[in-house]
């Protein structure tokens, strides 16, 4: 049995120091503290997150809505930019069907036109697509279900009070076909070794979410395994079926987090492979704003991204990867300070990074002495 408590809580928008390069989003938002879709490999359960009985109490953040629009009210200087509601909870977990939540805070994001990218493992999200549509009209909106496995027998043990992922490829569908504005995929995370990693799952997973109209799979090999969650999980894993995968989990992560590096290179090699194969994104298209920003965020998703391709192939480039971050803070157009002819002041901006951007620099300096104006470009 869960335990609701209603409390109220003085912050509810919280700024990240740079974007997330995956979600792509600024700002994030926990309509609920713990989660009762209880998956039993959930990060909830490690130290840092100081949750007790996360899946069996269940926080309901009162007033969040009313406290969330006088939040957008008061700050004068808050640029519109991504939410990402649900760190470690999902904000359309099944509390949500009755109480209408979350519902109420998202009718405040579309209200002052924030755009939002919602992870989720539940088919609820359909129910808000009238409120999520608008907001994909006014600014920019991405749904991405949580699948990890096609089985639904592995899923049910993993995950027990999600919806299926049958239920959630179909919701995905729902979503392509009602609502073509909103960006929708599949964020195949976590790829659990030895239960999720064989070239079946791999294949399904993608098929799947393809045929079912995915513009995106992002993924990621592995599984946190940190302290208490790590515990609980192997301990799950031992009472199980599924007690064979204990012993060459241990092995693989030799007391680690994280597994090696050349495991997690034989995955997004085959990952990458069936991208290609299904011609499927693998990164989620990001939303530009119209202001200032809009070529350093251009030019910064260019970067981030490239950065990713490359590390999949086995290039490793963190330069590349913080001159992307540093650009999203930066407080003037990066068109500007290129026709000064003074990008290498930009952090990390190197010789070959400046020799990378400047052909799309060029561009955007051409679209923007030819309209006057580059806002409608
Ligand atoms: S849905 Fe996400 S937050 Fe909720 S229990 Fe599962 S992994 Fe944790």
């Amino acid at each position: 049995m869960v335990k609701y408590i209603y409390k109220e809580f003085k912050t509810t928008l919280n700024k990240l120091k740079y974007p997330d390069s995956w979600f792509w989003s600024r700002y994030t938002l926990n309509t609920y503290s713990g989660c009762e879709h209880a998956c039993i490999y959930c990060d909830a359960r490690s130290q840092r997150y100081y949750l007790e009985d996360f899946e069996n109490e269940v926080i309901i953040k009162t007033n969040f809505d009313k406290k969330l629009d006088q939040r957008f009210k008061r700050a004068r200087t808050l640029l519109p930019d991504v939410i990402a509601p649900g760190g470690v909870n999902d904000a359309y977990q099944p509390i949500e069907k009755k109480i209408e939540h979350t519902r109420k805070v998202f009718q405040v994001i579309a209200k002052h036109k924030f755009p939002i990218n919602i992870a989720t493992k539940s088919k609820l999200v359909t129910r808000d697509l009238d409120i999520l549509k608008k907001i994909a009209a006014d600014t920019w909106c991405t749904i991405g279900f949580s699948i990890s496995t096609t089985n639904e027998e592995l899923a049910k043990f993993l995950e027990p009070h999600s919806s299926s992922p049958f239920e959630r490829l179909e919701a995905l569908k729902i979503i392509k076909k009602k609502a073509p504005n909103i960006q929708v995929g599949t964020y195949f995370i976590p790829i659990i070794p030895f239960l999720e990693d064989d070239d079946e799952n791999l294949e399904a997973v993608i098929k799947k979410s393809k045929d079912a109209g995915a513009d995106f799979i992002l993924f990621s090999p592995g599984l946190t395994m940190r302290d208490s969650q790590a515990q609980y999980f192997i301990n799950k894993l031992k009472r199980s079926k599924y007690d064979y995968v204990v012993k060459p989990l241990l092995n693989l992560y030799k007391g680690q987090m994280h597994p090696p590096t050349d495991y997690n290179s034989s995955i997004h090699a085959k990952v990458w492979n069936l991208s290609e194969k299904y011609d499927v994104k693998v990164r989620v298209k990001r939303w530009i704003p119209s202001d200032y920003r809009k070529w350093n965020y251009k030019i910064s998703e260019l970067l981030l991204n490239t950065e990713y391709i490359e590390m999949l192939k086995g290039y490793a480039n963190k330069t590349m990867m913080w001159a992307g971050l540093h650009l999203n803070n930066l407080e003037e157009s990066i068109l500007d300070v290129y026709e000064r002819g003074e990008l290498s002041k930009l952090r990390n901006f190197t010789k070959n990074i400046i020799e990378f951007v400047t052909p799309h620099l060029e561009k955007g300096k051409a679209l923007k002495h030819k309209t006057g104006l580059d806002k409608f470009l």
